[in-house]
């Protein structure tokens, strides 16, 4: 296994890419974009496919997808928030529609992009299915329905109990929602393909490069490398959780891990006994979700369950893997699908997502316009990054569009506390919110959050 990764990701097994040279000498470059992963690359894309004779630079530190892009579930969903519920409460209706109009049109455009670049990462718009598994799970689920009629979203449908269990066959489920806008893909083969395409639209990309510094140089911004510096005229911070580890962002974005498992491969006569023909990503409705989907060679990706938050925000290879949550989770799925408690998980695998205070990404900027930042998806950027990354070009461009006035662009930033403070809040409501989880899942009919939760929330959001 590569000493870069604390476990085996079958994604980053499943495609390859050959690495591209560090920076090395000084460079000068229109824009450099800090960080390959999907913020990067689709910044990348966008930018020169609205201008190619931009002299585009990405430079990552370790290789395209290191991060959570080339490890995450791969769903590509609306979601942004904690729910469609919770953006219309906390942002008021035009703003919530603009926002999930917004990103429900970046997952129909990756959609029409991998085709029509040609990028084989195995995209199945099969929808999102929400199921409730509890009564307060039922709750959440109406209140998105909710949410959605307010807000007049077009494709969202209500199933009963018995339709979901028609869809995929698991005696857990009283009922869910159904959303046609989400599609599931091979996430590293997105990355690897997306670095492809921009490649060959003009961009350089540095791997093995850690910028140390991103700093005013009359003018203009030079960002330091070990082997050498890149000035540009504009810099995009893409590096979401790794942000913060940087002094911008240090209160602002807390990295937590989310873990998944991955099963050997069904048989076919397994398959019969789960159905799921339509390949439609699922989630669950508790604080900490599960997330699972088919994967094109037959298995199943089993995700969610817990999240841990490491003391100093630390992000390390050590913790690619957890061996408690791994447990956790292999709990959760044979109770979801008994008829399959003998299929063995080949692969476990974590990775940081970034959170932030309001539970929505920070897009905004730094150094007098010139230093553009998209971050903090909370654990759903897989769509979101796509839209970030119109965002981050239009203002890269110096453009004022509908994208640049979404409600997640230049707000107020809350902070978290800082350390020991930080690691201590962020315990006591991950422990809060998994006790809520175990009462509902005891029957108790919760479906608004933790009191105690919403009580920390307000006192450092
Ligand atoms: C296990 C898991 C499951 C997930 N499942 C889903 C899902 O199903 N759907 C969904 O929507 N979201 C999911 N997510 C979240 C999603 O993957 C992320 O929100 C998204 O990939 C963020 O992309 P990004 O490009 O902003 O960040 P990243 O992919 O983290 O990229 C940041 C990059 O910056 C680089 N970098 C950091 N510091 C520096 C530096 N100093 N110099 C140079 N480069 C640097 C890193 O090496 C990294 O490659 C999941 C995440 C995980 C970990």
């Amino acid at each position: 296994m590569d000493e870069r990764y604390g476990s085996s990701i079958y994604w980053l097994e499943t495609s390859a890419r050959a690495a591209a040279p560090p920076v090395a000498g000084n460079h000068t470059f229109d824009v450099v974009v800090v960080g390959a992963g999907f913020t990067g690359l689709w910044t990348a894309y966008h930018l020169l496919e609205a201008d190619p004779s931009l002299r585009v630079a990405l430079v990552e530190r370790d290789v395209v997808g290191y991060g959570a892009s080339g490890r995450n579930g791969g769903f590509a969903m609306t979601l942004l928030d904690m729910s469609l519920a919770h953006l219309r409460r906390n942002h008021g209706d035009d703003a919530a529609k603009a926002a999930h109009d917004a990103v429900a049109t970046s997952v129909e455009e990756i959609g029409a992009t991998v085709a029509a670049r040609d990028i084989d990462c195995e995209w199945r718009h099969g929808g999102l299915m929400v199921v409730a598994t509890n009564p307060g799970q039922q709750r959440r689920v109406d209140a998105d329905l909710a949410a959605a009629e307010a807000l007049d979203l077009a494709g969202f449908t209500r199933l009963s109990a018995e339709e979901t269990q028609a869809e995929v066959h698991s005696p857990t489920y009283l009922g869910a929602l159904r959303e046609e806008h989400c599609g599931v893909l091979h996430p590293a083969k997105l990355a690897h393909g997306l670095a492809r395409v921009v490649e060959g639209m003009g961009a350089t990309i540095f791997e093995g490069t850690d910028v140390t510094s991103i700093d005013d140089a009359d003018g203009r911004i030079r960002v330091t490398t070990p082997g050498g510096g890149v000035l540009a005229d504009q810099v995009v911070l893409a590096t979401n959780a790794f942000a913060a580890h940087t002094p911008w962002f240090r209160t602002k974005v807390v990295p937590l891990y989310t873990y998944v498992g991955l099963t050997e491969p069904l048989t076919d006569a397994q398959w019969d006994e789960v159905g799921w023909a339509s390949h439609c990503g699922i989630e669950d409705k508790r604080n900490f979700v599960h997330y699972y989907r088919r994967t094109v060679d037959g298995r199943i990706l089993w995700g969610g369950s817990d999240g841990v938050i490491r003391y100093g925000s630390r992000i390390e290879p050590r913790y690619d893997s957890d061996e408690k949550v791994r447990s956790r989770l292999r709990r959760t799925f044979e109770w979801t699908f008994p008829q399959l408690a003998h299929v063995p998980f080949s692969h476990h695998w974590g990775g940081p997502v970034g959170i932030t205070v309001t539970f929505v990404p920070l897009f905004g900027t730094l150094l007098d316009g010139r230093l553009h930042y998209g971050l903090g998806y909370n654990g759903h950027g897989v769509a979101p990054s796509h839209t970030g990354a119109k965002i981050l070009r239009d203002r890269v461009l110096g453009q004022d569009t509908a994208l640049t006035r979404l409600c997640f662009v230049d707000t107020k930033e809350p902070t978290f506390p800082p350390e020991p403070l930080r690691w201590v809040s962020a315990e006591l409501t991950r422990r809060s919110l998994l006790r809520q989880d175990t009462r509902m899942d005891d029957g108790a009919q919760e479906g608004d959050m933790d009191p105690l939760l919403l009580r920390l929330m307000k006192k450092f959001g």
